[in-house]
């Protein structure tokens, strides 16, 4: 009897180690990580009286259009990615001219607005600035950076090439080198094409350049939504992609065009949904916090 319990006690000693090794992974399986989400903020709107700037072939001369402005907020297990930072409170004269904001509609046929600053929008989903990890950006008009110099203590992700065309004299239309400053101070990590953010392939920038020499695309791989893709201006609006107009403001039209072609051909290959992001009617359609995309 006495033999048959340390037979049993033996054989609980063996198994043992091998019982808890296996119920491990089991008690991590039980607090999974918390899956990736996109959200959807609001970073500001434009109106044009003429959009002849949208396309360099002329079917747009002499039309109107309004144009939405989001930012987009990833979170993933390893940290919170700000895709694109808005438009800045007020135009920068660089852009303007020197013309008063209030005029810009009458004196250049566009203004902006911001009806939400985006730190209050943070603090709904109970983050501050400083919680944001990463900040990219789909390139560097100021449409795109008005807001970044928020971020100090994320690790700003830049094209190489986009930045430097940024930081060129004399500046390029759209550009304002004051609100992209933070560069110099912030952790910096320059990129050279594609970058996986945070290696696992579930949040990727896409070299998509010749709007600007670095612009980029931003494809995510959701838990439900599946292949989601950002377009930042490779496309202006959904009727710009359908027929790939290039905007008369755009560096390269060439590369444009290869990186329409690209871009397609992935989103075709992983079915993936396009967002394009100044569309004020693809805006209205995304779920707003505190909804999010997952
Ligand atoms: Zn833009």
């Amino acid at each position: 009897m006495f033999a048959q319990h340390l037979l049993t006690l033996r054989a609980l000693a063996c198994t043992l180690p091998l019982l808890l090794s296996l119920a491990s992974p089991a008690v991590r399986a039980a607090a999974p990580e918390p899956p990736l989400r996109l959200y959807v903020l609001d970073c500001g709107h434009a109106e044009f009286t003429d959009f002849r700037a949208g396309s360099d072939t002329g079917e747009l001369d002499g039309k109107p259009a309004t144009l939405a402005d989001p930012c987009f907020l990833v979170r993933h297990p390893k940290g919170w990615l700000l895709w694109d930072a808005g438009l800045p409170e007020r135009l920068p004269s660089s852009v303007t001219g020197g013309v008063a904001h209030e005029d810009t509609l009458r004196r250049l046929g566009f203004r902006t607005w911001v009806e939400r600053p985006l730190v209050p929008q943070l603090q709904a989903l109970g983050l501050t600035p400083g919680d944001i990890t990463h900040l990219a950006f789909s390139h560097l008009h100021f449409d795109h950076v008005g807001n970044a110099n928020l971020f100090m203590r994320a690790t700003w992700i830049l094209d190489r090439r986009e930045l430097a065309w940024a930081l060129a004299s004399p500046a390029h239309v759209s550009m304002d080198k004051a609100l992209i400053s933070g560069h110099r101070t912030a952790r910096t990590l320059m990129i050279d094409g594609d970058h996986d953010v945070f290696g696992d392939g579930s949040v990727r920038i896409l070299h998509a350049p010749g709007h600007t020499p670095g612009s980029s695309v931003l494809l995510l791989q959701l838990p439900k939504a599946g292949a989601v893709l950002l377009s930042g201006d490779l496309y202006l609006s959904l009727e710009g992609r359908a027929h790939r107009h290039v905007p008369a403001v755009n560096a390269d039209r060439a590369d444009t065009l290869a990186s329409m072609q690209r871009v397609e051909a992935i989103a075709q290959r992983l079915q993936a949904r396009v967002i394009v992001q100044h569309d004020p009617a693809e805006f209205d359609r995304l779920p707003k916090p505190p909804a999010w995309l997952e």
